[in-house]
């Protein structure tokens, strides 16, 4: 059992304090703004402020929306860097900027603390059910120290390398993430358009070479008109922007990635930030002159 505090009570961040109080650990929790938990959830002590949270804890763990989130969370008097016992070890689940990352490990790096990108692939019931796929980036004998930890959440733990391979893997994967989200929506919409039964349509994407996960996973939802938020559409356009600066910053031209960024930022003006980010499809079934 270990003292854990745990920092960002969202979609995902909510999961993962599940399976770390099922594992028996001792979870301490802070979110931003109050939240009513999940009966799952009453196991965990909750704390008032980031400093209350994270004193004397051997691991700290978070999973905030994005760089934004971070700063205002690490940084400033009450921040995690402030507060955070000497030593412990910061496992840190968000999906942000390799070069954030860098800079955030040398901060806690002046305090003897090492903090690790460990972002994680996997949605809402993956969070949930303990089912996450994490990379990891940071100091090995850190990383060793707390995959245990990590174990408990997840069906996959990978180590990457130094700090920001977690980070820079997580972006990799995003990238077709983010295009075979946009061309789901493309090839559904020339089905419907067509009159092809949505079914039969499914029927055949569940058993071909080029389908996936995501294909199997969101394409009846998006046929059925189903779009709540299990990975927020707003964040799916803050993940596409990363992946733009990350690339640029390494010399890599992805035009493709850049035009489907410019997808979601559309859907985001149009109001749909809020849904899954499968709700581009609305966006691409409107254009195609279809109904929802
Ligand atoms: P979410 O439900 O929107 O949760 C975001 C969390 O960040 C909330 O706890 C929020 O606090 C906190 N936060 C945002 N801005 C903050 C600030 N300025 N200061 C302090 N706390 C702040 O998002 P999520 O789906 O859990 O995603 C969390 C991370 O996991 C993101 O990096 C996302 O890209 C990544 N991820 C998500 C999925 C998914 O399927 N959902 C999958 C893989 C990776 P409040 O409650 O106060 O707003």
């Amino acid at each position: 059992m270990t003292e854990i505090a745990f920092l960002g009570l969202g979609i995902m961040g909510r999961g993962m304090v599940r399976n770390l109080l099922k594992a028996g650990h001792d979870v301490t929790v802070w979110n931003r703004s109050s939240r009513a938990l999940e009966d799952d959830l009453a196991g965990a002590t909750v704390a008032a402020t980031i400093a209350e949270a994270v004193a004397g804890k051997p691991v700290v763990a978070l999973c905030l929306t994005g760089p934004d989130a971070q700063r205002e969370v690490y940084e400033g008097e009450g921040g995690l860097l402030a507060h955070v016992a000497p030593e412990a070890t910061v496992i840190d689940a968000t999906t942000t900027d390799p070069e954030v990352t860098v800079d955030l490990f040398a901060q806690g790096q002046s305090r003897a603390v090492p903090v690790l990108d460990c972002p994680v692939f996997g949605s809402k019931g993956e969070a949930w059910e303990g089912r996450l796929d994490f990379v990891c980036g940071g100091p090995p004998a850190a990383f060793d120290s707390v995959k245990p930890i990590l174990e408990t959440m997840a069906a996959t733990v990978h180590y990457l390398g130094p700090t920001g391979s977690g980070a820079r893997m997580k972006l990799v994967g995003n990238l077709l993430v983010a295009a075979q989200m946009a061309s789901l929506g493309e090839a559904l919409s020339l089905a419907r358009k067509t009159g092809l039964n949505p079914d039969a349509v499914m029927g055949v994407l569940d058993v071909t070479d080029f389908s996936s996960g995501l294909i199997r996973g969101v394409g009846r939802a998006s046929l059925g008109g189903a779009f709540e938020p299990f990975f927020y559409l707003k964040h799916m356009l803050k993940d596409a922007r990363l992946i733009g600066t990350f690339a640029k910053a390494s010399g890599v031209p992805v035009p493709n990635a850049g035009q489907i960024a410019e997808f979601y930022q559309t859907a985001v003006n149009r109001g749909l930030g809020d849904l899954n980010a499968s709700a581009l499809h609305k966006l691409q079934f409107e254009a195609a002159g279809l109904e929802d």
